[in-house]
Order: structure tokens, then sequence, then C-alpha cells
């Protein structure tokens, strides 16, 4: 798993700050989460294959998390996309699109599934024989959700030094030994599955948190999470102002972080009023030590 972020700053894009935008990529899939303005901008620098983009999962309406979406739809268009995109996002986001392109008199010119999103549980909004997603209700000024990736269980692996002291075992078992199947020799024999084959690798999951504030009912949902980012506007001497604008600071996104045990905190949502950042770091480092900030092109990777 492996997670490139595109942007990370709140409000206003600027030449150094970019609004809310990441790639994750699972499983054979690049899921773009959140899509500020200039996102495609920083697709291209970050050498983001615009073709493998197949879904995008939008946070809320706010700008700084979908206004660069309309730019990308389009450009899609001009690098002649057939394949179909779904759009997962609050209520409203197919009319926001819809509406910009008819007023620009332009169209998609490839399929485009809207999903969306309405409830305040968290739902199971996507997922196939590997990856799980869902939704993560937080509290912010309008409707917002977060986004839960989940590997699942893959198939056990193959012992080969162990395979290969049974003749009798061909490659045509193999699939039945991945699904955990015992081999029974024309003896009779039963080898147990366990002797032929090993654990399949631990199932990684990353918790997107976008804007939000404190909001403890998001802890069982993201429980145990390799990876969280949760956003942090601002530091702890404007929490008044962090609750005024449903914003978090970066003591609380630790708060959440310990509460939840995840395994790494990564924040992000910075405000512009902040010149510099190391602030947000060790404030939270004193809650939750394992705590990085996120910048433009940072990656992290979870194996
Ligand atoms: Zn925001
Ligand atoms: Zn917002």
């Amino acid at each position: 798993m492996k997670l490139t972020i595109l942007g990370c700053h709140s409000a206003t894009p600027k030449t150094t700050t970019h609004p809310t935008a990441q790639i994750l990529e699972i499983k054979n899939h690049s899921f773009l989460i959140d899509c500020g303005e200039g996102t495609q901008v920083q697709m291209r620098k970050y050498k983001v294959k615009f073709s493998k983009i197949k879904r995008i999962f939008i946070s809320h309406l706010h700008g700084d998390h979908v206004f660069g979406l309309i730019g990308l739809i389009s450009t899609f268009r001009l690098l002649n996309r057939e394949t179909e995109l779904t759009v997962y996002g609050p209520k409203g986001i197919k009319e926001l699109i819809v509406t910009q392109l008819r007023l620009s008199e332009s169209f998609a010119g490839y399929p485009i599934k809207f999903h969306e999103l309405s409830s305040k549980e968290s739902e199971l909004i996507f997922e196939d024989k590997k990856v799980a997603v869902y939704t993560i209700p937080l509290k912010h000024r309008i409707y917002t959700n977060g986004f839960l990736f989940k590997e699942k269980i893959g198939e056990r692996k193959l012992d080969m030094k162990e395979i290969s002291k049974y003749d009798e075992i061909e490659i045509c078992d193999y699939q039945n030994l991945k699904n955990g199947k015992d081999f029974k020799l024309s003896s009779g024999t039963i080898i147990k599955n366990e002797k032929l084959t090993t654990d399949p690798n631990k199932p990684l999951s990353y918790a997107f948190c976008s804007d939000t504030m404190y909001h403890e009912p998001i802890i069982p949902i993201i429980q145990n999470v390799d990876l969280l980012y949760h956003e942090a506007t601002f530091l702890k001497d404007k929490e008044d102002l962090a609750l005024k604008t449903k914003h978090s600071t970066a003591q609380q996104a630790a708060m959440i972080a310990k509460k939840a045990n995840v395994g790494k905190l990564i924040l992000g949502h910075f405000s512009n009023r902040y010149k510099t950042y190391e602030g947000f770091e060790s404030e939270a480092c004193k809650i939750f030590s394992n705590t990085s900030l996120t910048s433009a092109g940072a990656v992290f990777e979870l194996n």
C-alpha cells in the first residue's frame, strides 16, 4: 500500500501550499482522495498516471477539497478517456459537476457514475475481492465523510520447499492449497494445509479523516488501522477557533490516534496562518509518538 500526498493545506492554493488531494495505491487500484484546486497539476508533478484513476473519493463540498474535480474531469476528456469514472461524494456532487459541464456547453465524453452519500452511519461503498472501502462520518460545518480503505485477507502462501517433497501435488492443486484446503494423497493420508502453506500477508488499512472537529464516534471505525491521516488545521493555542470552524488541533488528532490505537498518524490540512509546521509534530508527539507531518510529494509506504 502506498500513499502519495499531492496537497495537504487548507483554504487557498499558493505556489508552495496545495489543498487536499492524495493518491492511494492499494491492490492494483489508484484511488484519488479529495481533489482540491490544482490537483491535476500536482498529479503531473508527482507522475501519477491519469488513466489509472477510476475511482475518486470526495470528503465534502468545500472548495479546498473539490474545486479541482471539474478541471480533472475536463482534462480526462481532452486525453480521450473512454474508461468509466466513479465519483463518491456527498449528495449534490453530481449537480455540481453536471451544472458546470452544462453551463460551459461541455461534456465528459466517457461514462461518469456518481455514488452520492447521505448516510450519517458508516457504510460500505466499494468492494472487490481484495479491497473494501467504508465511509467515516465526520463532524464539520457541512456533511463530510472520511474514508476507510481496508485490504482483505489474501490467499495462503505456498511453501514450495514442503510441496516439492510430494510428487503427487501438481500445479493444478495449488489454488486449492491457497484457499486453505488439505491435500489427500492417493494412499489416503491427509496432509494438513498448514504444512504446505504459510499465513497470508497481514491485510493493511488506511483511514483518511478529512475536515472534522474532535469527534470520538470515529474511534471504533478506525480502531487499529495501520495508518491514519487526521486533519490538524490549528495548534492547541487556537483550540477556540478550531471549535468555531469545526476543525481539529494537532493535539486532538493525536488523542484520536491514541484512543484508536493506530499504527501511525500523519497530519495535514494546515492553516495558511502558520509559516512552519514543526509545532504540529511536537504537539502531537507528546500524546502519540509515531506521528509525521504530510507535505506535497511525501510518500508513505506500508508493507
Ligand atoms: Zn478543508
Ligand atoms: Zn471543510
